[in-house]
């Protein structure tokens, strides 16, 4: 018998392409990956080494499920993002051997109230609140480094109602994945089941109830959920 004193909670988990669920532990998010999405917030994406914040593994919003629009905010931004799955636990990753820790990939929504982070700059609060919020995550099937490599170009793009609203390359991502991991990984141990969204390309905007959100990535899949 456990000795829990409450039913634990279910363990958050993607499915994979081709069967099997990957078990997420926890969520980080990178700040300011493309240079015109910088640009767009009001920074210089020269000058700014990567940042990151989180979001509860249970955020994550799978199979192409409804969002509900979440309470507390007028300004729900979408924010399409390549997610990288860590597979191998590692400290002080290099760059080189960044790719090793990873077991696959998908396409991410890193959805926002982007009211309520814009309160929290001016005012210099956490961007819990803004970020972390319920099913503020939806993400797609996750497919296999073993079966697509490591992508490093390919077209990233979101749809809103059928409307182009973010369209970039990974290649323009200022911090590729494997520099990004090799970061992340000096300030923590990563560890098997975390998973890394990596930044979103320009052009983020607000969604409303009713619009359906198709994502994809070249090479790495689709996203795709309805906000209700
Ligand atoms: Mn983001």
């Amino acid at each position: 018998m456990s000795d829990f004193v409450i039913t634990p909670p279910a363990i958050a988990a993607v499915p994979v392409a081709g069967g099997g669920r990957f078990p997420v532990r926890r969520i980080f998010c990178i700040g300011r990956n493309y240079a015109e999405h910088a640009r767009e917030m009001g920074h210089d994406p020269e000058r700014e080494p990567p940042f990151f914040f989180c979001k509860p593994a249970d955020t994550i919003v799978t199979g192409g499920a409804n969002t509900p629009y979440p309470p507390g905010t007028n300004d729900l931004h979408h924010e399409i993002e390549f997610v990288a799955a860590i597979g191998k636990a590692g400290a002080d990753i290099a760059v080189a051997d960044a790719p090793a820790h990873v077991w696959g990939y998908a396409a991410g929504i890193d959805l926002t109230r982007r009211d309520l982070q814009a309160e929290a700059k001016k005012l210099a609060r956490p961007w819990d609140m803004s970020k972390g919020f319920d099913h503020s995550a939806p993400i797609g099937e996750l497919v296999p480094a073993s079966r697509i490599g490591h992508p490093a170009k390919g077209t990233i793009e979101i749809k809103v109602n059928g409307e182009s609203r973010q369209r970039s390359d990974l290649a323009d991502m200022i911090w590729p994945v494997a520099d990004a991991i090799a970061y992340l990984s000096t300030l923590v141990a990563l560890a098997p089941g975390d998973l890394i969204f990596t930044g979103t390309p320009a052009g983020v905007a607000a969604v409303q109830r009713g619009d359906l959100l198709e994502g994809r990535i070249e090479g790495v899949g689709t996203v795709s959920t309805r906000i209700v």
